[in-house]
């Protein structure tokens, strides 16, 4: 294997710069040649290729986004895009990709490795940490402390007033961020996509409120099945009934995704860029390299997108039992 290519795809996280960086020191210090696709399958597609260089990724290892910029694309969903794709890539005469994104990213990764076959590793780079084959993924720490931060203000202003706070954060179809930062933020409820949301009770301890605590903190995944933060809240207000609470919801949005990434999150990301490009060179393919119980393991992409990452049990417990 002489060159390989490496972009960032699906929703950006903190981290994915260092784990550009990993991967382009690694190719070279391995003696491969290194291109850069700018703006993931999109860019593949249009030919959106430059090589790179060592000095191409100095000074990004502490910047949140991706210098190689991410993309959806629609057109790779199709044969006539990944078809494109492949004649770009043979253009260019790269034999090796290193593809870091969701779980979306890696189903695109394997329809194309099954059709054409050039080899692939990808790199776990989500902030929603609900990929299987990996304990965390890149920028799922960050998007925790962040909004940690935010929730640790929110409840300043809360206990000021007595009020009753709904924090909405990201996680479309995963609970990881809202259930840690529900844990490290003393949250009193945290509603998830992956467990039936008890209104009542919910309801219930509000209404008890005042002989407890006086205010409170309830964390919200944006895809919890009972609907977001603001929608929950006038269900909940309207059954708590009672003109004396005050009743906030904030939405932490895309803050969530930005600031430069933790210690954590840049040594996982350089670990998965340096374990992805010596899979290449080692013949590993049509796989993700992530970290388990510490050691790096490579995970086909099958497993990757058709596991699931089953929550801890004992973080569900945590949230109940401390916030009596
Ligand atoms: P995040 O979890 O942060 O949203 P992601 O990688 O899951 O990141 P997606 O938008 O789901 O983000 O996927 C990224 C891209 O992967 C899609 O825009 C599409 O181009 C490609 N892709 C996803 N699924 C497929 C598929 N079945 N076939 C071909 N390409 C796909």
């Amino acid at each position: 294997m002489k060159k390989i290519a490496v972009f960032t795809s699906g929703g950006d996280a903190p981290g994915m710069n260092a784990c550009i960086r990993a991967v382009v020191r690694t190719a070279i210090f391995k003696g491969l040649e290194v291109y850069g696709i700018s703006y993931g399958y999109d860019g593949m597609i249009q030919g959106n290729i430059k090589k790179m260089q060592s000095h191409s990724v100095s000074n990004i290892i502490q910047r949140g986004g991706t210098i190689l910029k991410s993309a959806r694309s629609e057109d790779f969903m199709t044969k006539e895009g990944r078809k494109k794709a492949y004649e770009q890539l043979i253009q260019y005469g790269i034999e090796g990709i290193v593809a870091i994104g969701g779980d979306g990213t890696f189903r695109g990764a394997k329809v194309f490795f099954e059709e054409y076959g050039i080899p692939t590793i990808g790199c776990p780079g989500t902030i929603d940490n609900d990929i299987y084959g990996t304990d965390y993924t890149i920028g799922f720490d960050t998007a925790v402390n962040t909004a940690l931060e935010a929730i640790d203000k929110i409840r300043d202003t809360a206990a000021a007033h007595d009020r009753i706070f709904f924090i909405e954060v990201m996680g479309r179809d995963s609970g990881y961020i809202a259930l840690e930062c529900g844990i490290g933020g003393g949250a009193e409820f945290v509603m998830i996509p992956e467990t039936e949301t008890d209104l009542k009770r919910i309801v219930k301890s509000l209404k008890n409120l005042r002989k407890t605590k006086s205010s409170s903190i309830i964390v919200v995944a944006e895809g919890d099945e009972e609907g977001t933060a603001d929608i929950i809240m006038n269900k909940v207000k309207e059954k708590v009934n009672d003109p004396d609470k005050e009743f906030k919801v904030t939405t932490l949005g895309h803050i969530q995704r930005g600031g430069n990434p933790t210690a954590r999150d840049r040594v996982l990301a350089s670990r998965c860029g340096m374990s992805a490009v010596e899979g290449l060179i080692n013949g590993e393919s049509n796989c993700m390299a992530g970290v388990v119980n510490g050691d790096v393991v490579y995970t086909p992409f099958e497993d990757c997108i058709g596991k699931t990452k089953a929550l801890k049990a004992d973080h569900l417990k945590l949230i109940e039992i401390l916030s009596i």
